[in-house]
């Protein structure tokens, strides 16, 4: 089975070609348009979709070595996203559709993210977490922990009340006048500062639900009492604050995850989403995985951030299930359930 992926839910243009769940290409455009306003600008986003979607398709099937007449379905993100950049996807998807005659399977883009451990490279199997196991998806809007019982089935048991935990890096980023995104920025300087240098507000919220506004706020007082006495005092404390914080949102992640664990019994453990990226994140996985004898599952770098690979896998399992879009489908900015 040969599907066609495409992604289109923020701000990167992308489509992919996957053979069953080996990857034969993965072509991603991101727009760098944003990077001087600091976020994400919805009109500039959708715009630049329509200006790359069409070459973006063409590369990847051209770097796949497939026609489009060889595709079995088309799998495109339905949601959730920008309603303005996921039309672009979702447009193309019909247009390819109606034209070459070939199924349309919608994806959550949520799914997508979790299901790219599936995903194969034609000259390496990666690992693949077993039936059910539990993914830590951590992006830049949402933080959750996913019970994963299926390709198909999954529940979220916990999120964020708040901000999204990629939230948190950008905002406390953009505090200390970092580039957006602010989060692998502090990643880097991380690297170079103490990690216990300053303590920031832990929350307290019930059961495996999140939450980041707290510490943000904290992280901003912090901040604004130092400068208030010394303007120097963000450039010079630049790591050691960046290495603080990181360990405190990672310590809050690892937190209702282990509780998470715990008390399903699961030791299948995944992370995905854009934040599955960092360093801190991946050390402390990998670390309270040893400890407490879990498998932890760490994704490819090429397939934490947005990408029409995993999309295209999500796409897979659906379309073995028969589970056929119709035309008149329509992007959704939310979707209620995984
Ligand atoms: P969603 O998937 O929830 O719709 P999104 O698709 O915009 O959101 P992703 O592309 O999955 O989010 O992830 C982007 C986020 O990941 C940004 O907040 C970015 O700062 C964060 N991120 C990327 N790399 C790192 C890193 N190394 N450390 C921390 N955060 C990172
Ligand atoms: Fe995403």
């Amino acid at each position: 089975i040969t599907i066609l992926g495409i992604e289109s839910s923020c701000d990167d243009t992308s489509a992919a070609v996957l053979r069953s769940n080996v990857l034969l290409s993965n072509v991603i455009a991101s727009q760098a348009v944003h990077v001087k306003y600091g976020g994400v600008i919805p009109e500039l986003a959708s715009r630049a979709h329509q200006q790359n979607i069409v070459p973006v398709v063409d590369t990847a099937l051209r770097e796949a070595g497939v026609t489009a007449d060889e595709l079995d379905a088309i799998a495109f993100t339905r949601g959730p996203g920008l309603v303005g950049s996921l039309l672009v996807g979702v447009s193309f998807a019909k247009g390819l559709s109606i034209a070459r005659n070939i199924p349309m399977v919608e994806v959550n883009h949520l799914q997508g993210h979790i299901l790219s451990h599936f995903i194969d490279l034609p000259d390496r199997q990666l690992p693949h977490p077993s039936f059910p196991f539990l993914c830590l998806l951590v992006s830049g809007g949402h933080t959750q922990i996913v019970r994963v019982d299926s390709p198909t089935r999954m529940r979220i048991i916990g999120t964020t009340i708040d901000d999204a935990a990629g939230e948190a890096f950008d905002k406390c980023a953009k505090v200390m006048g970092l580039p957006y995104p602010g989060g692998p920025v502090i990643d880097r300087l991380a690297r170079e500062g103490d990690p216990k240098a300053f303590r920031f507000a832990r929350p307290h919220v019930e059961g495996y639900d999140y939450s980041f506004s707290g510490l943000k706020t904290s992280f901003l007082y912090t901040l604004r009492d130092a400068v208030a006495s010394d303007p120097g005092f963000v450039e010079r404390r630049k790591a050691d604050l960046c290495a603080s914080l990181q360990t405190t949102i990672v310590e809050i992640l690892l937190d209702k995850l282990v509780r998470a664990s715990k008390e399903t019994g699961i030791r299948d453990i995944a992370i995905a989403g854009g934040v599955s990226a960092n360093s801190g994140l991946r050390d402390g996985i990998a670390e309270t995985g040893r400890r407490r004898g879990w498998r932890t599952f760490l994704p490819e770098f090429k397939f934490t951030t947005d990408n029409a690979a995993m999309i295209a896998m999500a796409g897979y399992y659906r379309y073995k299930l028969g589970e056929v879009a119709s035309l008149d489908v329509s992007p959704a900015a939310r979707l209620e359930n995984m």
